[in-house]
């Protein structure tokens, strides 16, 4: 039988409200069974017991943006790489996330989804995964990387991302990535901020058809689409079509915002890979001009429509986007950047660690059993030296992690 867990500290639970001093949370099995003073607690034979003077005890925290398994930032390495090498990579990554405190991850599109019935069958042990499978792209949209080649060579070479044409297409490609085991779906509506003259107020890909009818596969599912949607008008148009998340939301006016409280549709922003962009930008020689612009132009546009979300009350959910490239800055031993810039971004403490927990659940269609510390839920926790509540930078090193339990068990122990 495995151990009884105790752990005593300050309990931020995730829910937003004020901290718990002097808490304990008793797990048992997989499950968090209760929840009490440190005081009341009981003395149970033989339980694995974590407590510090400064010690806080959080969910397992959530990224709700990553791309395991791609190997770098360009096109190149996703068809150089071995699948071995590609799936070294993210099993590397996972390890890499989970010693900061990640207990599961929304993977948006890979095929990081195969790493659920290994995981499931206790041939890896990783972070929980809840992944879109291949990205849905339009003829020439974002995830038509190889614009160079013809379509024919690239719809033949190997992408995280289809490309779709016509709705019969697009319930095809749904159908598939439901076959493979997909939790949702995910669909380019915008081109993104690297390729030129496509991020500006008017474009927007894929018809109001084709939305619609990724939206009914999704439901017919039991799930959503979430849309890659960074300039206006193709952000308008996944929300007019049943879309429920809006990835990187860099250009948001009133309407969007209202419409996204109306719908409960989320924003995750994904502010980390903006932040390595424009650095890199910076410092690399011979960058062209209009790009560093437009990556600026964008970089100041993201904070506004974030400002713009939170003052209208849009639900908004954290991740860091990264592509395991070190070289351009986002290799995921940084993921917690996302922590930095939310603070940045005008979040208080608390409201960042629910974006990082409870709302990442919510995206995961998980909240009756994970994102808050709550009786009854999968334990799935961390503890923290020191108090995120009052510091939050604490978060971005992992070091101050001691303690990461997943499902009940312990995975990462370094408070001895
Ligand atoms: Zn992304």
């Amino acid at each position: 039988m495995e151990k009884t867990i105790i752990l005593k500290g300050r309990l931020i639970d995730g829910n937003g409200g004020k901290p718990v001093e002097e808490s304990a949370v008793i797990i048992e099995g997989n499950r968090i069974k209760t929840i009490c003073k440190s005081h009341e607690c009981p003395d149970i034979p033989g339980a694995v017991i974590y407590e510090s003077e400064n010690g806080s005890i959080l969910p397992g925290l959530i990224d709700s943006h990553v791309h395991l398994s791609w190997c770098g930032a360009k096109a190149i390495e996703w068809i150089t790489a071995t699948p071995q090498m590609a799936m070294a990579q993210a099993l590397k990554d996972l390890e890499s996330v989970r010693r900061s405190g990640y207990t599961a991850v929304r993977d948006m599109g890979s095929d990081a989804i195969f790493f659920k019935e290994p995981a499931d069958k206790g041939l890896i042990d990783i972070p929980r995964i809840f992944g879109a499978g291949k990205i849905l792209t339009q003829i020439g949209g974002h995830g038509d990387a190889y614009q160079k080649l013809t379509l024919e060579a690239a719809v033949n070479t190997y992408s995280p991302a289809v490309i779709v044409n016509g709705v019969d297409e697009v319930r095809r490609a749904c159908r598939i990535n439901a076959r493979n085991g997909a939790d949702f779906i995910k669909i380019m509506t915008t081109g993104g901020v690297f390729s030129l003259g496509d991020t500006a107020a008017p474009h927007s890909h894929f018809s109001r058809d084709e939305i619609r009818a990724a939206v009914e596969e999704a439901e017919n599912m039991g799930t959503y689409v979430a849309a890659h949607a960074q300039a206006n008008r193709g952000i308008h148009t996944a929300l007019e079509n049943g879309v429920k998340s809006i990835e990187h939301g860099f250009y948001l006016d009133e309407e969007c915002v209202e419409l996204m409280v109306k719908n409960g549709c989320y924003l995750v922003p994904t502010l980390s890979i903006m932040h390595t962009s424009k650095t890199y930008f910076e410092h690399k020689e011979g960058v062209l001009e209009y790009l560093k612009d437009k990556t600026n132009a964008a970089y100041e546009a993201h904070y506004k429509s974030l400002e713009l979300a939170r003052n209208a009350g849009v639900k908004i959910a954290m991740g860091c986007d990264f592509l395991s490239d070190a070289e351009f800055g986002c290799s995921y031993d940084k993921s917690t950047m996302e922590f930095e810039r939310m603070k940045y971004a005008g979040f208080t403490p608390l409201e960042i660690i629910t974006m990082a927990t409870k709302r990442g659940a919510e995206l995961m269609l998980a909240s009756d059993r994970l994102g808050t510390v709550e009786e009854g839920k999968l334990a799935d926790l961390i503890y923290v030296e020191g108090d995120p509540s009052e510091d939050i930078l604490l978060m971005t090193d992992q070091r101050n992690v001691r303690v990461v339990i997943q499902d009940g068990r312990i995975v990462k122990d370094e408070t001895k």
